[in-house]
């Protein structure tokens, strides 16, 4: 059970992180890019992820009490005063969370954390596909693990937070969003296995061509839901072939051949959504080629078939991120760009040289105005470390 602190307790902790600086543990959490690769992670596939350098700032204190802690969110002007050995309800906001955290790392080292203080800060837009959610878990966890020498190895934090999310937010989200933010590398992307969790880093440097995300400005509130229903439809897909093919362990190992000669026994939306998961496989070790060969032209044209997949064949598009990325695939001075993250909403991730990207923001906000009658804000972004220290 928590209690919302009233604004002098808010106000109270928030100055303890500017008068005892040296006793203050200040964490750095990015939010997260995917270059290629969505919708596979759950499904055993490859993906390319990076941290990026917009982030969650945490900073945190050990407090005196035995188990009640405080935490409060620059971002929402609200903070709480709670029993860390209380569990909060899930899907009861932000601070549920952080509670499912708390939970997890109690199952790994019960009674190790006590009272604390911590108050965040985040540059990351909410709800906008760059993983605010996965930075604020694991900020969090790694923020724990450091302040209370829990001595949790990344993987654990990685596994923690996933779970944690499944549970306070209802959607079975895989394992991408928390590695790239724990495990990031600057300068490099992060070619990740899903199944095994092994992963290489590929190297980031693209000329003079760069990331920049057009935040659409709107989520639809579908996301949850229609995310939860393509995993179910993925894993009776891969059911489906299994009868056929015991030795395919995941969907991304059916071939599009296989999905033809079973098209009756699946039925039109599974033979949609395994065939983009098998595609989308396909682009990211293309992807990954094209990066090592430079072929940066290569690399826009995934992207721009990556959405077609995500727009007509794993449907969770919408009118706005259709709007930006047709408009960028009409743009000569945009080489790529698809849809990024869950859905329904979010960023468009788009790859263009820098000096056009001046004239292509000025000139895609307008358009998406008048065709939207939305505000676009464009987010360049740049590969960062994973969680840290600061
Ligand atoms: P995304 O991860 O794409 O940004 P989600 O819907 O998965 O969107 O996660 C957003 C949720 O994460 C918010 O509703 C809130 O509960 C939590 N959250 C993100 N950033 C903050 C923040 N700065 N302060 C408090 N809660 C936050
Ligand atoms: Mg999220």
């Amino acid at each position: 059970m928590s209690t919302k602190l009233s604004q002098v307790e808010y106000d109270r902790i928030d100055n303890i992180f500017t008068s005892v600086e040296s006793e203050v543990l200040n964490i750095e959490a990015p939010g997260r890019i995917n270059l290629i690769g969505e919708h596979i992670d759950y499904n055993g596939g490859n993906v390319l992820p990076a941290a990026i350098d917009k982030c969650i700032y945490y900073s945190f204190k050990k407090n005196e009490s035995a188990t009640i802690s405080n935490v409060l969110s620059k971002n929402f002007s609200e903070g709480f005063s709670f029993d860390i050995t209380i569990p909060e309800k899930p899907g009861d906001g932000w601070l549920s969370y952080l509670s499912g955290v708390l939970s997890e790392i109690d199952k790994i080292r019960p009674g190790k954390v006590s009272g604390f203080d911590c108050s965040l800060d985040s540059k990351l837009p909410i709800g906008s596909g760059i993983s605010s959610s996965a930075a604020l878990l694991c900020g969090f966890a790694k923020g724990l693990n450091e302040l209370f020498s829990l001595e949790i190895d990344d993987i654990t934090i990685i596994r923690l937070c996933q779970n944690a999310e499944r549970i306070f937010s209802g959607a079975n989200v895989g394992v991408m969003d928390q590695f790239a933010v724990v495990k990031g590398k600057k300068d490099h992307f992060i070619l990740l296995d899903c199944e095994t969790l092994e992963y290489s880093t590929i190297p980031a440097a693209m000329n003079t061509n760069m990331l920049l995300l057009l935040n659409t400005n709107v989520s639809h509130n579908l996301a949850d839901s229609a995310y939860n229903e393509r995993r179910a439809q993925c894993e009776s897909a891969l059911e489906i072939i299994q009868t056929k093919y015991p030795e395919v362990k995941t969907l991304v190992e059916a071939t599009e051949q296989m999905v033809e000669e079973l098209k009756s026994e699946l039925g039109e939306d599974r033979v949609k959504r395994s065939t983009h998961v098998i595609q989308e496989q396909k682009r990211v070790e293309a992807t990954v080629e094209a990066l090592k060969n430079n072929d940066f032209t290569l690399v826009g044209e995934l992207l721009n078939q990556s959405h077609d997949g995500l727009q007509n064949l794993y449907e969770v598009s919408c009118p706005e991120l259709d709007f930006l990325a047709a408009y960028a695939k009409a743009d000569d001075r945009v080489l790529g760009a698809r849809m990024m993250g869950g859905g329904f909403g979010g960023c468009t991730i788009n790859l263009i040289d820098e000096k056009n990207v001046d004239g292509f923001v000025a000139d895609a906000s307008k358009a998406y105005k008048e065709a939207c009658n939305l505000d676009l804000t464009p987010i360049p972004v740049k590969t960062n470390n994973g969680v840290q220290k600061i």
